[in-house]
């Protein structure tokens, strides 16, 4: 193992758990992934030493939280090189912040309009725009897939037109792990000036992002696929076009005079934040991609790259195994998902399980990219920065038996 992957490691107490006698060998990273130390410490740091709520208390401690949240918002920023901080907008998670946005920007939807999605989303960033259509008797255009499973944009000119309003793709398939081509997206959505949402929830625990650079109009992710505590999201829109955007809760914390004839709204982010926020969680995110802008990512990809080619070389020998999705090389992310002949994905999870090696076995709550590829579940093992060649050994391992098992 080289020095820069152990020296990650030493950083997840949670990496020295054994079960059943076997070291832990985490490949769920896509579904969740842990929290270095230094993300618990700065958890336990506001918890014991300045918890208080948010821009409201003028006392000490209250005006350290909000200092603390402030700067985590900064961090996040920085993170996906947003203009300015006050372009970020915390929620609960990328659900919370998909939602908020097919009511917000759903707002101006009209019947007849039409809202372009991919094939393989995550229902996140699927039903709440096909919720929106119905409710609005606007149109839901899909993005097909090829036989593998891979985002086809070769007719893309005959699913956008000038009807088309929104746009919302993922960076990054939790199922197969592909990137499809954003530029393509954005050029063809800003054509037509319909917005591009980005749904960034895999792509963000993988490097720093460049949301300019991508496109995006808006941008949303979660906090606990990238090294944060749970029930911590965030949602970036364009300066211009967040500040556009109505609100979609009300309550305390966005308002600035209310009065029984009615409410005049803060004029910044905050006015999409009403309530308490996450406050200990999003300041545990500004501490986790502080932490990943420090990692040293050219090595870290080279290591996966090499990771995933031990896949490519050695699935292939289990008869009856068929990777979906793109080529295991290449832009792509090291989510790695597999059907295998006669061998129910539950009961490979239940075998893996036993000798410590977590996957994830299921529909990954992307049921129209099943659908697509005529599967009902698949095995997927997805990786993060702390993974090695022994957790890649274990789940070859296991597989063998498994499947000598099952058959
Ligand atoms: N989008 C993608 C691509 C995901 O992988 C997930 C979770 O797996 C989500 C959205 C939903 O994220 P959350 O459950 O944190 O809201």
């Amino acid at each position: 193992m080289s020095k820069t992957i152990t020296r990650v490691r030493d950083q997840f107490p949670i990496l020295q758990r054994s079960i059943n006698g076997h070291p832990l060998h985490y490949l769920d990273n896509a579904a969740t992934t842990f929290c270095p130390d230094t993300v618990l410490d700065k958890v336990y740091e506001f918890e014991t030493g300045y918890r208080a709520n948010v821009a409201r208390g003028v006392h000490r401690l209250a005006a350290e939280a909000t200092d603390a949240y402030e700067s985590a918002r900064a961090s996040v920023a920085r993170y996906i090189n947003a203009f300015d901080p006050s372009e970020v907008v915390f929620t609960s998670g990328t659900t919370a912040a998909v939602n908020q946005l097919a009511y917000s920007l759903g707002e101006s939807i009209a019947a007849g309009d039409e809202i372009l999605v991919s094939m393989i989303e995550h229902h996140s960033n699927f039903v709440p725009w096909q919720m929106l259509c119905k409710r609005k008797g606007a149109k839901l255009q899909l993005i097909p897939v090829d036989e593998n499973g891979v985002l086809d944009l070769s007719n893309l000119s005959s699913l956008i037109n000038e009807r088309t309003r929104i746009v919302a793709v993922t960076q990054a398939s939790n199922v197969t792990g592909e990137m499809p081509d954003l530029g393509l997206l954005a050029q063809a959505a800003h054509q037509v000036e319909a917005k591009l949402v980005v749904d960034g929830a895999q792509a963000v625990p993988h490097g720093p992002v460049d949301v300019q650079a991508l496109g995006a109009d808006f941008y949303v992710f979660s906090g606990h696929k990238c090294y944060a505590p749970t029930g911590v999201g965030v949602l970036w829109g364009k300066g211009a076009l967040l500040s556009e955007l109505p609100e979609f809760m009300y309550g305390g914390g966005m308002v600035e005079r209310v009065t029984p004839a009615g409410t005049r709204f803060l004029e910044t982010n905050q006015r999409l934040e009403a309530g308490t926020p996450p406050i200990a969680q999003a300041i545990g995110l500004g501490e986790a991609v502080e932490w990943l802008m420090m990692l040293p990512w050219v090595d870290i990809k080279t290591h996966e790259a090499k990771l995933l080619g031990r896949l490519a070389n050695e699935l292939p020998s289990i008869a009856g195994l068929r990777v979906l999705g793109p080529a295991l090389e290449g832009a792509r992310l090291p989510i790695v998902s597999f059907d295998i002949e006669d061998c129910h994905p539950h009961d490979i999870c239940h075998l893996l399980d036993q000798r410590a090696v977590a996957l994830r076995g299921g529909h990954h709550c992307a049921q129209p990219l099943m659908d697509a590829l005529d599967v009902m579940a698949t095995t997927r093992a997805s990786f993060a920065v702390f993974n090695t060649d022994a957790d890649v050994d274990a789940l070859l391992e296991g597989l063998h038996e498994a499947v000598d098992f099952l058959r």
